[in-house]
């Protein structure tokens, strides 16, 4: 058997969190097409009769401007050190970034076998497009092997899964078959409406929001009841948040109940609520509060 841990690195946005997705075949990681998505440090499990992979989704690295920065870039750091493999992914586009040169350099570094992904490729006029990008990237960095991939349409993630197992020692099973993440059910419903608050809010509004489920309960028949706080920084935004006459929340609210009712496989009562909390993303305590606890990277 062969198992151990791939570590998933990547600027922000390139489809890290929608690739983990499709290869575990169920939605844990939140996705949205503004940076800075993912938060945490998100296990998910894969097992077949090759072994198993546990991967883990970082938020993409970038330059810390606040205390829950540094938390996100500290998540990522720590990945690529429990990591066996790196599975860095990368958009099928020639621009090579700032965040890739930052990405290479600390890959040479790390000692690990390193998979390159080439994420998109569904954007592509035509496949051969992503021939130069693969090149350019051979030269930036020390790569052992390169896979084309499209995350979103499922274009060749079997093979990637195939180089991954490759790559991997041989080793125990660390998780039980049927775990697919170590994510408590309320973490995933408090991502699950974040989501859907990034996808429906304005650009400045959703990078300071946090989401608390103040309760989660489950009834006899199954239904769950759910509590949460949407937490932002300033009156204006909860305004946009609430919308006009509670439009924007309630449609939040149905999105994100939808999506939890499919995870939880039961129906939801979800009432959801906006404080704010001024400067929460540069508070200790306020970040512990909502989630982001450094103590638990
Ligand atoms: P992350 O920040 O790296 O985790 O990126 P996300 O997984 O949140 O994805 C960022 C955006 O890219 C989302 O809008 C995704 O739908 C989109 N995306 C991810 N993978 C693909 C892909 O293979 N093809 C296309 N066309 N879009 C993708
Ligand atoms: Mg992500």
């Amino acid at each position: 058997m062969k198992s151990g841990y791939v570590a998933l690195i990547g600027r922000p946005n390139v489809g890290k969190s929608t690739l983990m997705n499709r290869l575990i075949g169920q939605k844990i990681a939140i996705t949205s097409e503004k940076p800075q998505t993912t938060r945490n440090r998100i296990v998910t499990v894969y097992t077949d009769g090759r072994g198993q992979i546990v991967f883990t989704d970082t938020p993409g690295m970038h330059r810390a401007k606040t205390k829950l920065g540094e938390y996100m870039v500290s998540a990522a750091e720590r990945s690529i050190s429990d990591a066996d493999v790196i599975l860095w992914l990368v958009e099928a586009s020639e621009y090579i970034g700032k965040g890739d040169r930052i990405i290479a350099e600390k890959l040479r570094d790390a000692g690990k076998p390193v998979i390159l992904a080439v994420n998109k490729t569904d954007a592509l006029e035509q496949r051969d497009m992503v021939l130069p990008v693969m090149a350019r990237f051979n030269e930036l960095a020390r790569i052992d092997e390169i896979v084309p991939v499209s995350a979103l349409k499922g274009y060749n993630t079997d093979e990637l899964l195939k180089v991954l197992f490759d790559y991997l020692p041989e080793g125990p099973m660390y998780f039980d078959e049927d775990t697919v993440t170590d994510q408590p059910m309320r973490q995933i419903a408090a991502e699950l409406i974040r989501e859907k608050a990034l996808r429906l809010l304005s650009d400045e509004v959703p990078h300071s929001i946090a989401v608390v489920i103040e309760r989660m309960t489950e009834r006899e028949d199954g239904m769950y009841d759910i509590d949460a706080s949407i937490v932002c920084e300033r009156d204006a935004h909860k305004a946009i948040i609430i919308g006009k006459g509670g439009s924007m929340l309630k449609r939040i609210g149905t999105e994100a109940r939808r999506d939890i009712e499919e995870m939880t496989q039961a129906k939801a009562n979800l009432k959801l609520w906006v404080k704010v909390r001024e400067g929460w993303r540069d508070s200790d305590v306020q970040m512990k509060n909502f989630g982001y606890d450094k103590k638990e990277l």
